[in-house]
């Protein structure tokens, strides 16, 4: 079997019994992604020699010695593109340094390789709006791999990455996973650093793992997590032993299931899927309570305005000047600015800074921004109710299976609602994992993977992991 298509654990096995060199793994991932990427195009470009001098190099003891890992193209690793799938960025900006997470993987004896597809600036949730290619489902080429990290989920489904990094601001790593068939933890907002992560919402953006295991995803989570003083909203909390316990079961555990997050417009083979996972845990001893997160409904709505704001106010740096490809021959300065701006961004960003500016406006910031911080608090209080409760929740990750491409792409309100689960655990700052929980028909022959999400309290990871690798030990 070739190496590439092994977890972290599996590998770091035989890499520490001598079975297996870190070159060898390298040599390994390279045939995979030569012979599969022409195909998926989840790499934007990557440099197996450069990983190759690393990997001959690399420190087997460190707990993640050896082990390549593909990042997600709005995060920064020194000396190499990052682009954020925007022409503004392409061909231009070079990172002139690690960010936290980069330097703690390297640390941790991993080898950042390769740059992966994602919606451009991490705006959309099928990765078609990357401006530099289309990424496919490995599981049926005709879908998306959802987005916005939707090439750190297909590299891993595909077996030609080990495990990435994505970025997840309303559900770009967790969605992504569930219709690739992988596993996404988007982790407590502070407990990893976003230094060095291209801002899109500030209040939002979590870095956090795409992996083969559960196992591997809280072996990445000890390693990126923790306090940093590059980025003040990074928490002085320790880091417990993620991969501790996570067979302990989940007897005794009390596990939500939240009315509001079965919509009438699921498809019933994904519900079927998500009720089927909820009576393994009940029969493995979990007590099922059904919950209420009562202002679920507005969560769409407050995302939309609140991220659009932020991204507004951070993407003010890409003028041509600071950050972005520069246009030529403008006139004046205001010019230049537009012209850069115009040229540079795509369409489904430019929407976004229109709306944040508007959203944001004098006169009308009140009516819609303040309005939605207050919406955002009834919600965060909804979860800090419900986790008195219950220890966990469960959820559908997305009420269907990956959609076929450009299937959306006419009407972006109805791309906007691919995240409807997922956005309330940003905007509360939780954590949240997508774990595969089953195959569904959705052609003649095609079998799509879903995933189904545990929701835990802030800071909450080792209950929504144990729960996650309960799951996992059922398929
Ligand atoms: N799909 C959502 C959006 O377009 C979430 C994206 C993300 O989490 N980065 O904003």
């Amino acid at each position: 079997m070739s190496l590439a298509s092994q977890s972290i654990t599996e590998l770091r096995k035989q890499l520490t019994a001598g079975e297996v060199t870190p070159l060898q793994i390298i040599d390994d991932l390279e045939k995979a992604v030569l012979a599969s990427d022409s195909e998926i195009n989840a790499y934007l470009s990557y440099d197996f020699d450069k990983a190759r001098e690393m990997a001959s190099n690399a420190d087997l003891s460190l707990p993640l010695g050896g082990i390549p890992i593909g990042i997600k193209d709005n995060i920064n690793t020194l000396g190499e593109p990052c682009s954020c799938a925007s022409q503004f960025l392409v061909d231009s900006y070079i990172a002139p340094y690690d960010a936290t997470v980069i330097s703690k993987l390297k640390a941790a004896g991993a080898i950042p390789l390769g740059r992966l597809n994602m919606d451009e600036f991490a705006m959309g949730s099928t990765t078609g709006n990357s401006s530099i290619k289309r990424t496919n489902n490995p599981h049926d080429l005709d879908r998306v791999p959802g987005g916005s990290s939707g090439g750190s989920a297909a590299a891993v489904a595909a077996n030609s990455a080990i495990a990435t990094l994505g970025s997840d601001t309303g559900g770009s790593i967790r969605q992504p996973a569930s219709h690739c068939g992988i596993v996404g933890l988007k982790p407590s907002y502070g407990r990893v650093s976003r230094y060095g992560l291209v801002a899109f919402a500030s209040s939002l953006d979590q870095i956090g793992p795409c992996t083969k295991t559960v196992a591997d995803a809280a072996l990445i989570l000890n390693v990126i997590s923790g306090p940093d003083e590059m980025d003040s909203t990074s928490l002085e909390v320790d880091t417990p032993d993620f991969t501790k316990n996570l067979n302990a079961g989940v007897a005794g555990l009390k596990l939500g299931i939240p009315k509001e997050y079965f919509t009438e417009g699921m498809d019933p083979a994904v519900r079927e899927i998500v009720n089927s996972a909820i009576d393994k845990l009940r029969n493995a001893g979990a007590e099922i309570v059904d919950i209420s997160l009562p202002h679920t409904e507005y969560a769409v709505a407050t995302y939309y305005i609140i991220a659009p704001a932020e991204a507004s106010s951070n993407l003010s740096r890409f003028d041509g000047i600071r950050y972005g490809n520069r246009a030529e021959q403008s006139g004046n300065l205001i010019d230049l600015y537009k012209d850069s701006r115009s040229a540079g961004f795509g369409s489904e960003v430019k929407r976004r800074i229109i709306l944040g500016t508007y959203a944001l406006s004098s006169g009308y910031d009140h009516k819609y921004y303040d309005k939605a911080q207050r919406v955002r608090t009834l919600i965060r209080e909804d979860f800090t109710k419900a986790f008195e409760q219950v220890d966990a929740i469960i959820t559908p990750v997305c009420p269907h299976a990956a959609p076929k491409h450009g299937e959306n792409s006419d009407d972006p309100l109805k791309e906007y609602l691919e995240d409807i689960c997922t956005i309330a655990a940003n905007l509360a700052g939780i954590p949240g994992i997508s774990v595969p929980a089953g195959v569904i028909s959705v052609d003649d022959r095609k079998e799509m993977p879903v995933g189904v999400q545990i929701l835990g309290p802030h800071l909450g990871e080792v209950a929504v992991l144990k729960v996650a690798q309960e799951i996992e030990n059922f398929l």
